[in-house]
This record gives C-alpha cells, structure tokens and sequence, in this order.
C-alpha cells in the first residue's frame, strides 16, 4: 500500500521546539520487564533514576524484581575506570545471585558521569566475560535523548541486530513488532491464525532464547506507533515494512489485520470471516461507551505518540471532537495512514513548548486533556478534567477485546468529573 497524501502532512503541523513535560525513557521498563520474562534491566543511573522507577512501577511488588539501578552518580569518582570496575562488581552480583537471567539491559541515563561511561563497551566487555549463559545488550533511557515510549524504541532496536537469521530459502513470515501483553498477543495469534498466517512472530519474544529470526523474509506489522528506530535496524536486516493504521479501536485493528493478510495473498474475505464476532462483541461494548464520549472536545499534549492513533479512534469510533492533538514527533512515514483518517483540519501540533501549550488549552477549555503527570494536576486544580497518558501504556488496549476498554479509559475522568459536580 502507498502511503496516502494527505493535507495534514504538510502545511498543517505546529512545530513546537521548547521546554517539555514528559517522562525519560526509563519507564519503557515497567512493562518491558514484564514482557520478556529472563530479562533484567539494569539502568546505571542516579538516586532520582531509582526513585522514577519505583514510583512509576508503583503498586507492582516484586519479591524479585527484574530491573534495579546501579547507583554512580554519588561518589567521588577518581576516574571512569573506578566506574567500569563498579558496573562490573554489580552485574558479577547480580548475575551470580540470580542466575535465571539471560539476557541482561545496560539502561544508560542522564547524570554526567553516566553519559561519561561508554555503555556500549562496558556491555562488550560485560559479554565477553558472560557469554554464552548471559547476554549484555545497552541502550540509553536518558531524559535527555528519549520520551518514555522510546524507551521500549530504544531496547528493541538495540536487540534486532542480535535476532538470529532467518533460515535460507524460507517463505515470508509475519512480524509483529511492539511489547503487547501476553493476553493481546495471545488474542493476536489467534485471530492471525484464522485469518491465515499460520506462525506469526512477535518482537519481543517472552524468552531471550525464542526470539525470532530476521531477514528479507519478514514482512513486519508495527503494533505501536513510536517503534521508528527499531524499524530502521529491521529494515537494515533486510525485513520489510507492512504499512497499515495501528490496532487501535475496532477500524484500526481490522485495517492492520488486512493489511497483513494482504501483504500474504490473503482477501478481506478472509479476514471479515475471521473476525466478525469479536468486531460485532467490540461494536457492542463500544456503543456502551459513547455516549459518555459523544460530541466531547478533547485536547492532547505531546507524551507517547501514541496520540495520533488515539484521535483517530476517539473521533471514528466514538464522535469525539479534536481540539489539538499533539504528538512529540509525528513520523509521517508510519502515521501516513492514519493521519488520512483524521477529520480534516485537525490540528496537530508536533513537538512541545509547554507554557504556549497550555495557553492554548487552556484557552479552549476542552473536556478532556491527555497529559503527563506533571501536567495533569494543575489543569485539574483548574476545572479541567484529565488522562493521565502513562495509562495508555500501561493497560492493555490494542484489538477488538480491548477497544472498550480503551475508550473508557477516557469516559472515566469525565464520569468522575461529572459525579463531583452532581
Ligand atoms: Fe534518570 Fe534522566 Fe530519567 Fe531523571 S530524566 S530519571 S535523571 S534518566
């Protein structure tokens, strides 16, 4: 499929270059560490890192948590060498008391001494000395460098180039790519399966040993919208790209589903057979939804990219008017096809200058805000009813069996809202 012209992708956008009000990439592993199950992450960070993540992790208490932090901002550093040498003590002991891991994250940060610290070669160094029972992979989470969805961006695309290829002379296979929870992956495979793409893969796998292979073969499907990077080093291995909207909402997700199934040879046919009682069940929870949505005017700062997708959902699906949808980057390559979804004239806004932001929200009184937390409770303090963005990735929100869910997510502040004011 080509990637559509569209108005939007041109003229319309609102470049925004100023302060920004969003997490560091390091919460990518709250729900990374979950995914892939013999997975430690181990971000080399500050006190401030330890604490983002505790909070963010919130509730979830671990007896064996699978990411920590090794602290090496408050010492007296006598030079890089004496950091090398910690980072090395912390993975020996980690590694010897917890010796089901397999795949070990260096998750760089943003306190100088870090940035000093050459992580791609300390995770050299660290897989000379573990190999083969362990392996050392880095990437940065750094505030400096990454919003928090690019976190998981940033993890995945540092472990394509270590897929194992694809096997010589194999037919094409499908790809999904984004960490979906076991429940959606599940609902995925079987849907794919009755479509008729009998073994579809999915990056990340649950284990460091099944993960799949790459090459010219793979034709693969993004299942969330802020994987660029990752994209690139597949592509780089010879994968390609299956152009399709997200698997947002009931259209997006059968959109995705005969786009893959295109890519194979397969017709819509197939594809309407195989999903047509979950789109009805998904058609009927929605409607549920709607009228708490209905005619609301909604307004999107910039946090996950995620916000593209959801506008189109939210206004499709469930009549919501579009204020502003703000995006912190707007690929226009992967987005293409949504963003010719998008009611004409939406305005998009690309990029954040917070205070500027918030003038125009403010000025707009929408009925709904997606934000940050930083964000979020100053514009509740001043009558403005908000979603706090981290949720969205957070729940499991992609596919049919989801899509209610994911609109109440948004019906819920509104409801409060109106309960208080009842
Ligand atoms: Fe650590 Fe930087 Fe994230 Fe703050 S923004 S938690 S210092 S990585």
């Amino acid at each position: 499929m080509n990637a559509p012209e569209h108005p939007l992708l041109s003229a319309d956008v609102l470049r925004e270059r100023g302060q920004r009000e969003v997490f560091c990439g390091l919460t990518g592993i709250v729900w990374l560490h979950r995914k892939i199950q013999d997975a430690f992450f181990l971000v080399v960070g500050s006190r401030t890192c330890a604490h983002l993540l505790q909070s963010a992790a919130g509730v979830m208490i671990f007896a064996e948590p699978r990411f920590g932090t090794a602290i090496i901002d408050e010492r007296d550093l006598a030079g890089l060498a004496d950091a090398n040498a910690e980072l090395d003590r912390v993975v020996e002991r980690l590694l010897s008391r917890r010796p089901e891991i397999r795949l070990l994250f260096l998750v760089g940060s943003c306190p100088s001494e870090v940035i000093k610290l050459d992580l791609s070669r300390a995770a050299e160094r660290l897989n000379a000395r573990h190999h083969p029972a362990v392996r050392v992979l880095n990437y940065s989470g750094s505030g400096i460098e990454t919003t928090f969805t690019q976190g998981e961006d940033a993890c995945l695309a540092a472990l394509v180039p270590t897929l194992p290829a694809e096997a010589q002379g194999e037919a094409p296979q499908l790809l999904v790519v984004g960490a979906l929870p076991d429940v959606v992956e599940d609902q995925f495979t079987r849907l794919l399966k009755a479509i008729g793409i009998e073994a579809p893969r999915f990056l990340p796998a649950r284990r460091a040993g099944t993960m799949p292979p790459v090459g010219p073969g793979t034709r693969f499907l993004l299942a969330q919208p802020f994987l660029g990077d990752t994209a690139r080093a597949l592509e780089l291995r010879g994968a390609r790209r299956i152009a399709a909207p997200f698997p947002f909402g009931v259209e997006g997700t059968t959109a995705w589903l005969r786009a893959a199934a295109g890519t194979f040879g397969i017709g819509h046919d197939a594809v309407e057979r195989a999903t047509a009682s979950a789109r009805e069940r998904a058609a009927v929870a929605l409607a549920r939804v709607r009228p708490a949505l209905e005619g609301r005017r909604i307004f999107f700062f910039p946090d996950s990219q995620l916000e593209v997708p959801l506008a189109r959902f939210l206004s499709r699906e469930l009549g919501m008017q579009l204020v502003e949808v703000g995006t912190p980057y707007l690929h226009r390559q992967h987005l293409a096809e949504e963003l010719a979804l998008l009611p004409r004239g939406t305005a998009l806004s690309e990029g954040q200058d917070v205070d500027r932001q918030l003038d125009r929200c403010r000025a707009a009184r929408p009925d709904l805000t997606v934000c940050g937390l930083g964000l979020a409770n100053p514009l509740e303090a001043e009558g403005l009813p908000t979603k706090w963005s981290i949720e969205l990735v957070f729940s499991p929100v992609h596919g049919y069996e989801q899509a209610a869910d994911l609109a109440a997510l948004f019906a819920r502040p509104l409801d409060r809202r109106q309960r208080l004011a009842a």
